[in-house]
């Protein structure tokens, strides 16, 4: 049986499958299916073929007797000349004065190692004297760690293959492989780690690949599926007028995409589904009054809202911004967060419990125990994935099952979306509202920081405000704060006419709260800030923004920081102040001067970056693939999402032995029976 452990294979025993354990190996199928995840190519090149620094092999045949040179005790260096074609290089070996007298004028040999191009020398690694290699010679590397080492993983493989392959199933029907030419699974697992030609592997591999998008989407869509039929939410009977006539109110139209977004919304609120839907919108692009129009639907329903943001300052704004919008409707909208305590706290949670406030907005603090709804029916979290899973779920379980939401404002590209969101509906503002000017983004370096500065100044004379950001970085927040105190020193100084304000995390929160507030009203027209400021904060005349240390940053968060700027008519800037060292923070400065749209920036930092690190590692709550890439094998995740959905919402699915193994596998990862959905 696949699924025996691998203690089943011969010669592996209880220590050996604990030194596998750390590579993610339990089973026999684990080992199986344990892929290498590239193969080193042996085949004979031809000298003319090679690049620089290249690892090769070469056929030859020897022109000088081998030089030897020994330095220290055990060093030594074994030269001679070879003729490969019409080419005479060096072969270097080290270490291996012992092959002297084996390598012979005018004997044939084949070298693999590390091709100079300048000095058209080879040093070698490995040699075969005498003998051709096979053509198409491939090995396959495959990621080892710990006691386990690549010799003795290739030995477990093929013993397992030797005595469990005969048992490995087809388990895609027949119609898909024939449709995309799929080879057969025994044959690609087998051809995966044992490839005759690059052709052998790449086909192989390309079975596999499919074959786990469609598995993982499989269980994507069918917990969807299930969520939706099984979700026991309620159905909120908002009142459509009173929407509307809201909507009808507001200071501006609506932009199209908000307007189909709230549709989408609203859908599901009045539906009995319960809603678990993600709302991306790139930063200015009008999510919050999105939220306030969601929150005021489910409130004339008599049911209350929630809206759970990751910081106080981000709470205090939404606050400010939903109460602008909500209060002179007659709702009640109360803000809870840790700095809320005692008599203050105590009054605040009795009239939540009771039903007296529609709307509250918070951090964390929305979570605790101690905090009762009377009868909530929407809650929205912004900026979703700072929050945990267990965090999400416990807000969840505060109401009725209440609907839920979760906004981003870092636009995620459509392959990660589809894979790390597969479960949810997504809904998407995709425009921005009329009348902005794009950000104009330069890079300059830090010795231009004085005609920065002037630059600046302009913007002031104008009645203009500016941001100042000095990085923030979590290891050591202290070094940062110091930093940031000491450019507003600097700028204090530099900018004598006008309030520079200061803003860091280690501020009390009223002190923030303070500070913001004066920017806010231009009583601050520089605002010197960590990154406390980078999502959420609306100050439409602040059109400058200025950002230290830019390359320390990703390309998502400089998006996010430039996006606190552009929020009103007038014309702003961002100016990324960096000396990056690499080609790649190169790189980033020159994409962050080249668009504004977030989405395609998204992408861009995805290929960067790679998908672990695009959410930050510590949230990062990606599938992780055996041998599947979510950015380069991205056109086969969509295909298999479509068929993945295809079958989970036809009839046959379920019935036809066609599918029984696809099936099974929904059993097997506990899909089926509903307690995974969530
Ligand atoms: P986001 O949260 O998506 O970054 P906000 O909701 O903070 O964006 O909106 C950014 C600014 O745009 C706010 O000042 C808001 O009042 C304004 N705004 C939102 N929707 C529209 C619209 N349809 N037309 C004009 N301005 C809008
Ligand atoms: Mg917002």
């Amino acid at each position: 049986m696949l699924n025996s452990p691998v203690t089943m294979v011969k010669g592996i025993g209880e220590e050996k499958a604990k030194d596998l354990q750390s590579l993610g190996i339990f089973t026999v199928k684990d080992l199986i299916e344990y892929f290498p995840y590239r193969y080193e190519d042996y085949r004979p090149k031809d000298i003319s073929e090679l690049k620089h620094d290249e690892r090769a092999t070469i056929e030859g045949i020897i022109q000088s007797e081998p030089v030897v040179r020994f330095f220290g005790r055990k060093k030594s260096k074994l030269s001679l000349k070879v003729l490969a074609g019409n080419v005479l290089f060096t072969a270097v070996f080290f270490n291996q004065h012992f092959l002297k007298t084996k390598l012979v004028i005018g004997s044939k040999v084949t070298l693999t190692g590390k091709w100079d191009q300048h000095r058209l020398t080879l040093t070698v690694n490995e040699s075969k004297i005498g003998a051709s290699v096979q053509k198409d010679v491939y090995e396959p590397v495959y990621s080892v760690g710990g006691k386990v080492t690549v010799k003795s993983l290739k030995k477990m493989i093929q013993t397992a293959i030797e005595q469990f392959g005969h048992g490995i199933n087809e388990i895609l029907p027949e119609y898909f492989l024939k449709k995309y030419k799929l080879l057969e699974r025994k044959y690609s697992i087998y051809k995966l780690h044992y490839p005759k030609s690059f052709e052998d592997a790449k086909q192989a591999r390309r079975r596999m690949v499919y074959e786990e998008f469609l598995l993982f989407q499989l269980k994507m869509q069918t917990l969807k599926k299930f969520h939706r039929e099984n979700s026991g939410g309620t159905a909120i009977a908002y009142k459509d007028k009173m929407v509307n006539s809201f909507i009808s109110k507001l200071p501006f139209p609506l932009t199209s995409a908000q307007q189909r977004v709230v549709d989408e919304i609203l859908a599901d609120v009045c539906s009995p589904i319960r809603m678990n839907r993600l709302l991306q919108g790139d930063v200015g692009s009008g999510k919050t009054v999105v939220a306030a129009i969601s929150l005021y639907a489910v409130v004339t329903a008599r049911f209350q809202g929630a809206l759970m943001v990751p910081t106080e300052i981000l709470a205090e704004q939404h606050y400010h911004s939903l109460n602008e919008l909500l209060q002179p409707i007659g709702l009640t909208v109360e803000l809870l967060t840790g700095s809320v305590k005692g008599k203050r706290r105590k009054e605040l949670l009795k009239r939540l419990e009771e039903g007296e406030v529609d709307v509250l907005i918070g951090t964390h603090a929305l979570i605790q125990d101690e905090v009762n709804f009377h009868r909530l029916g929407l809650v929205i979290t912004d900026e979703q994935h700072r929050f945990g899973v267990e965090q999400r779920r416990t807000l969840r379980s505060k109401g009725q099952n209440p609907d839920v939401m979760f906004m981003t404002a870092t636009p995620i590209p459509r392959t990660l979306a589809i894979s790390t969101f597969g479960d949810m509906d997504v809904s998407t503002i995709d425009e921005m509202p009329a009348g902005r000017k794009p950000i104009q983004t330069y890079w300059a370096r830090h010795e231009m920081l004085e005609r920065v500065l002037t630059f600046v100044e302009k913007e002031l004379e104008k009645g203009r405000q500016a941001y100042v950001i000095c990085p923030l970085i979590e290891e050591s927040e202290k070094l940062d704060v110091q930093n940031a105190i000491e450019v507003h020193t600097q700028l204090q100084q530099y900018f004598k006419g006008y309030n520079v304000g200061l803003m860091h995390g280690r501020l009390h929160s009223s002190e923030k709260d303070d500070v913001m507030q004066r920017f806010s009203n231009n009583e601050i027209q520089i605002l010197v800030s960590t990154t406390v400021v980078e999502v959420g904060v609306n100050v439409p005349n602040a059109t400058m923004m200025v950002i230290y240390d830019a390359e320390r940053f990703g390309l998502s968060q400089l998006h996010q920081l430039r996006g606190r700027v552009g929020r009103g008519e007038a014309q702003s800037y961002c100016i990324l102040l960096a000396d990056p060292k690499s080609e790649v923070g190169k790189e980033r400065m020159k994409i962050m001067t080249e668009t504004n749209d977030g989405f395609d920036l998204s992408q861009r930092d995805l290929e960067l970056r790679g998908p672990g690190d695009f959410f930050g590692q510590k949230q990062s709550g990606l599938p992780v693939f055996k041998i599947a890439d979510m950015i380069h094998d991205y056109r086969a995740l969509e295909v298999a999402r479509n068929d993945a959905a295809q079958l989970v919402s036809s009839e046959y699915f379920w019935k036809d032995p066609e599918y029984r193994y696809l099936v099974i596998y929904l059993e097997e990862e506990g899909v089926l029976a509903g307690d995974k959905i969530d």
